[in-house]
């Protein structure tokens, strides 16, 4: 064990511990150098003694969550990466109200919620990352977004001080919210969700997953979208209209299915796909005046 590692352990950090550790495997577009250290927290008090421990020693730290909105450079982040997926992912039911730890997945609390007859999240079945991924990014669906379902967020400051954040103060807007920009760590969300027909609600949730699969290229890694909808518009018609479908940087690829989509054909790069985003952001500007926002996070 490095002595990075060991002092972690020895400042009473109880999850496992791996040294340059590959993250690819962790993201869903399979592209990603090593974290220097990768931790796996079990309880919120290793959160909080990885934070200290990370603050006494000036050393840089970061969250990753199911990695489906992370493009991670090929030469990997030096710190400390804590990942939090099923880990600290109780969810607790209480009537129409739920507290879901922040590395359960949505996908799972969507179904979840159908089997009990609970409407608002259906449209999560499709959105594979965490909880805590999708407090930070308010995830959505058109006009449905989880923040919209929100009462309070559990978070634990970078001074490792523990808050419950009331829905107005979470800042809640399109892939945005709060926790984007203040440093610190999503423990939990509180929902509450409306009582329906569970036969309805589990017909919707079904219709949004196979509306994904009609039109998006489920079959291959990718981050979803590369581009949040620029005013009035949408990426992928920008995208398509400038001739870009099919594209090719290395293994990267301009989706033919939906041109929002930046796929990894096999073997991808994190320099390949910011080669193809860079060609696509200036043709798109120079065919349509358009400067496109990118949706997904480079560490
Ligand atoms: C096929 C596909 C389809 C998608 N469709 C949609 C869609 O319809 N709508 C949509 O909104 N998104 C979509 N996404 C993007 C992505 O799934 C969401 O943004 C998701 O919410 C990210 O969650 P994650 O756990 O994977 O977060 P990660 O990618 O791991 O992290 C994203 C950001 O959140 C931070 N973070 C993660 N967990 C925590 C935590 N506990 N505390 C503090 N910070 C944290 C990370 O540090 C990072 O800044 C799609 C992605 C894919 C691959």
């Amino acid at each position: 064990m490095s002595e990075l590692a060991r002092s972690l352990a020895d400042a009473g950090f109880a999850g496992a511990l791996r040294e340059e550790c590959p993250l690819a495997p962790f993201t869903t577009w399979k592209i990603g150098g090593p974290a220097e250290l990768l931790a796996e927290p079990v309880s919120p008090e290793d959160l909080v003694v990885a934070l200290g421990w990370a603050a006494g020693r000036r050393i840089p730290w970061r969250v990753l969550g199911n990695g489906s909105n992370l493009l991670i450079r090929d030469q990997g982040v030096r710190g400390l990466v804590l990942r939090i997926r099923k880990t600290l992912d109780e969810v607790t039911w209480n009537g129409p109200e739920v507290t879901a730890g922040a590395g359960a997945l949505f996908p799972a609390l969507a179904n979840q919620a159908a089997r009990r007859g609970l409407a608002g999240i259906e449209f999560g079945a499709g959105i594979p990352g965490t909880i805590g991924g999708a407090v930070v990014m308010n995830a959505g669906w058109h006009e449905f977004e989880i923040g919209n379902h929100i009462t309070a967020v559990d978070f634990v400051g970078a001074d490792g001080t523990r808050r419950r954040i009331p829905h107005d103060d979470c800042d809640f807007a399109y892939r945005d919210s709060r926790f984007h920009r203040e440093k610190g760590i999503v423990l939990a969300a509180r929902l509450k969700l409306t009582p329906g027909d569970a036969g309805e609600i589990q017909a919707r949730l079904d219709g949004f997953a196979s509306s994904r699969k009609e039109n998006q290229p489920t079959e291959l890694p990718s981050c979803g979208s590369v581009f949040i909808q620029p005013p009035g518009d949408y990426a992928g018609r920008l995208i398509d209209a400038a001739g870009l479908k099919g594209t090719r940087e290395g293994a990267i690829e301009v989706s033919d299915k939906h041109a929002n989509f930046f796929v990894n054909t096999g073997g991808g790069t994190a320099a390949q796909v910011l080669a193809l985003v860079e060609r696509v952001e200036r043709e798109v500007e120079e065919r349509f005046g358009v400067a496109l926002t990118r949706e997904f996070e480079l560490w």
